[in-house]
């Protein structure tokens, strides 16, 4: 067994958008709304603990949210716009209130400099406007120019934006030029499903099928991995693949709680062995509805993520730490140290 050229890695981002990220849900919309707004101290309380624990974490966070009040967002609004078949897609018919205080759902500037401020943390891009990128209507010209609008917001914090994580995962090959030629060197692509993913050489078919079962019938396979030399696709760009969501809470699941712990662990413990990278992602919303469960479980990975760095060495990395050292290995790049 030879020792891993790179290290096992626990990623964590976390796409922040607010409202901007559900407003064509209309049917859940009061509830969603309360748990969005609580979902603001969530931020704060969820850095703060990344800080604490030397966590750095990736924040996907949507343009619109940059600005504290309607007269700084203005400037930043795009000409050039999506023009999406489904018209409730459309982010710039929302009204907007005023400035932060009156409309929480809409602005969060003193959270994305709180997030900034942050020992750690990677203020990232989650587009400027929730950019859906595989709905019918819009094009790349629309996206360039809100890819455009996302750098521009976030130039007066000197943040550079340097990963992005698409809505709804929509990865559209098509863009990948686009994306890259907008600055971004890495992306979140989507999470390939438990069991159903080809596997390396030495696993058979009956064994693929036993984990498929597996995971539908008693939830016993990891969630992937990812290799290093994997990352950086044909376009340059490298794809830092989700690996799980953290699922809200639910009490009625309280009985699966033990077996999605075991899982994630599982997948944590499969990345600090073998060299490879685990992302898990989720909104903090998702720990609006029932904080302490959320965050109970956060930190019992926490935990084990800490153990496995003294026992394997396993690191805390951002979306935008992976990239860098991912494409310093690429031809023409150079290797770190
Ligand atoms: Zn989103």
């Amino acid at each position: 067994m030879t020792t891993p050229r790179r290290p096992g890695a626990f990623v964590i981002s976390l796409d922040f958008e607010l409202h901007w990220g559900m407003r064509d849900h209309t049917d859940v919309q009061e509830a969603a709304e309360a748990d969005l707004v609580r979902s603001r101290d969530h931020v704060r309380r969820l850095a703060d603990l990344f800080a604490e624990r030397a966590v750095r974490a990736t924040w996907a966070t949507v343009g619109m949210l940059f600005a504290s009040s309607r007269r700084e967002l203005e400037p930043y609004l795009p000409t050039v716009r999506p023009r999406y078949d489904r018209a409730e897609l459309d982010p710039y018919v929302e009204v907007l209130g005023e400035d932060e205080d009156a409309d929480p759902l809409h602005f969060a500037g003193s959270l994305v400099r709180h997030l900034a401020a942050t020992p750690g943390q990677e203020v990232a891009s989650h587009t400027f406007s929730h950019y859906y990128c595989l709905e019918p209507g819009q094009d790349e010209e629309a996206l360039r120019a809100d890819l455009a609008a996302a750098r521009a917001i976030a130039a007066p914090l000197g943040l550079p934006l340097n990963s992005i994580v698409l809505p709804r995962n929509q990865w559209n090959p098509r863009y990948a030029r686009a994306i890259r030629e907008s600055g971004f060197s890495c992306y979140r692509g989507p999470q390939p499903s438990w069991g159903y993913r080809a596997q390396s050489n030495e696993t058979t078919t009956v064994a693929r099928r036993a984990a498929r079962l597996a995971d539908t019938y008693a939830g016993l396979s990891a969630p992937p991995t990812f290799a290093w030399d994997e990352l950086v696709d044909d376009t340059g760009l490298c794809n830092i693949a989700a690996s799980a969501f953290l699922r809200p809470y639910s009490p009625r699941r309280q009985a699966l709680e033990g077996r999605r712990r075991a899982r994630l662990i599982a997948g944590l413990r499969s990345a600090a062995r073998r060299g490879r990278l685990f992302h898990l992602w989720w909104h903090p919303h998702n720990f609006a509805r029932y904080p302490e469960e959320g965050f109970a479980l956060l930190n019992f990975l926490l935990d084990e993520s800490d153990r496995l760095a003294g026992s394997d060495g396993l690191r805390s990395m951002s979306m935008g730490d992976v990239s860098a050292m991912a494409l310093a290995d690429t031809p023409g790049g150079h290797s770190g140290p």
